[in-house]
């Protein structure tokens, strides 16, 4: 569509991952947007409060970055001139699922090792570059306006941090992308509108998280990830990032006591997982800073796409819809995906626009949650229903992960989807199924011609 073409006012509610994403796309069909965020908006990659998880460690996906490219050119390049790691996601990261280690070898799954902070500030940078696109920052959304009848959003209410005078922004289109603590089914329900039904499972873990200096050749990984269990409920994550660190995790998931926080004592959690590398790392590494915990909050779908009325005119995106355990670290591109869909959706025109929208999310997410969630309700401890399917897919995934750490292919087949770049039933493709009925013995492995990309700042 040319500049010219470009018609109307979107606002978009929410200036993270989500919000940002999705002002990029409408940059392309709208004439104006403005997107409205509570929080002072810093110019430095540092936390703030309106995005507590920033603390705890981030990776970006395959499928994440490569929706990020394709969004911002160059955005791998720059992010690595800046120090974040790009990383093979099989052959640079240890990768240790209920107690089996994958087998490590290149296969071209490329993700991007970097703070949170420093890719929403890049991506924030590269969003207000483009010209019809506004940021107001300490503004906070208090609801919807609507037509006389509330059959189409007409704009938002929000109120100017510190101030006492709310104002009212007229639109075409409202985005909300106030994440996982938003208030749009509230707003919806204000207007007369039924809330969306919410799946809600809580995956009751801790996160308990701090950053250590890293300095070259330390380790011969850019990731480390050993995931919590039923039979061994904590685990850990280290992953390189920008600013010569490395941003830990410890878990503790499914009910189990929290990890230590203790700035001490904290590197000693790590002596109980199935691989002693992070334990190792971290006993020599210098801690920059003390732990910070945080309870994980309960994972939320929201049915938008079954809502019997809807709105012309509204749309949520990002965890806003559905926010889950970030044990795949899959929200941001989800996030992404998201904004992917909502570009192509656009592309066929506005009539509809909400309906279209969310049940091709709705697609986006079906994955993602029934890998996080299926997880979850591995754990007694963890409220829900067990279907067959949940059933079925745990036993089967618990079997991959046996062969996973035999056979290159399997746990390539693994990486794929939960890297949102397979579907599901390249888990089933005959190659893996064979492969995990009946492990064997494992593929032979080519001799390494060079050593891994190590994990040096
Ligand atoms: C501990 C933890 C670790 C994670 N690790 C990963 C990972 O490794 N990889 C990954 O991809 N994902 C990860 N995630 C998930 C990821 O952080 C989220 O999916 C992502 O941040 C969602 O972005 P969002 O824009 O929807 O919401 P958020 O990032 O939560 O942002 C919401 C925004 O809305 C603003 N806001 C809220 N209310 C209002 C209001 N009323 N008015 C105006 N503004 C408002 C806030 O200030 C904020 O800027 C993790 C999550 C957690 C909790």
């Amino acid at each position: 569509m040319s500049a010219k073409e470009k018609s109307g006012h979107a606002i978009v509610l929410g200036a993270s991952i989500g919000g940002l994403l999705a002002a990029r796309v409408l940059s392309e069909s709208y004439a104006k947007i403005t997107v409205f965020d509570r929080d002072e908006l810093p110019t430095a990659n540092i936390d703030r409060r309106g995005v507590p998880q920033g603390e705890h460690s981030h990776g970006l996906l395959a499928r994440g970055r490569q929706v990020l490219e394709e969004l911002f050119p160059g955005f791998a390049a720059d992010l690595a001139a800046t120090g974040a790691v790009p990383l093979d996601i099989q052959g640079d990261v240890v990768w240790i699922n209920d107690g089996h280690r994958l087998v490590r070898t290149p296969t071209g799954l490329q993700g991007l090792a970097v703070s949170r902070p420093a890719l929403e500030s890049y991506v924030r940078t590269r969003v207000l570059e483009l010209p019809n696109v506004e940021l107001r920052a300490r503004h906070e959304a208090l609801g919807l306006l609507a037509t006389e009848d509330r059959g189409r959003i007409t704009g938002v209410r929000v109120l100017p941090v510190g101030g006492d005078e709310e104002q009212r922004h007229e639109a075409e289109l409202v985005v909300d992308a106030t994440g996982r603590g938003n208030r749009g089914p509230t707003w919806l329900a204000e207007l007369g509108y039924d809330k969306p039904v919410e799946d809600l499972v809580d995956p009751k873990t801790t996160y308990v998280s701090r950053n250590y200096r890293r300095t070259p050749g330390q380790a011969d990984f850019t990731a480390f990830l050993c995931s919590p269990s039923p039979q061994q409920p904590v685990g850990g994550v280290a992953i390189a990032a920008e600013g010569d660190r490395w941003m830990v995790t410890m878990i503790a998931a499914g009910g189990a006591p929290a990890p230590i926080s203790d700035p001490e004592t904290y590197h000693e959690y790590a002596k109980q997982f199935a691989g002693q590398e992070m334990y190792e790392l971290l006993s020599k590494a210098e801690p920059l800073g003390p732990p910070h915990r945080m309870r994980l909050p309960v994972s939320v779908r929201r049915r938008y796409e079954h809502m019997k009325r809807l709105p012309i005119g509204f749309l949520a995106v990002a965890d806003a819809v559905c926010s889950f355990n970030p044990a795949y670290g899959q929200g941001m591109t989800v996030a992404a995906v998201e904004a992917a869909v909502l570009r192509d959706e656009l592309a066929k025109g506005r009539e509809n626009l909400q309906r279209r929208f969310f049940k091709a999310a709705a697609k986006v997410i079906d994955v993602p949650w029934d890998i996080a969630v299926g997880a979850d309700l591995r754990y007694d401890a963890v409220p829900g229903k067990r279907t067959g399917k949940v059933k079925f897919l745990n036993g089967y995934v618990a079997k991959l992960h046996v062969a996973a750490a035999r056979h290159p292919q399997v746990g390539h087949a693994f990486l794929s989807v939960a890297n949102l770049m397979a579907a599901p039933q390249r888990l089933f493709a005959p190659a893996v199924l064979r492969r995990v009925l009946n492990p064997g013995t494992p593929t032979p492995q080519p001799t390494p011609t060079s050593s891994p990309t190590p994990a040096t700042a």
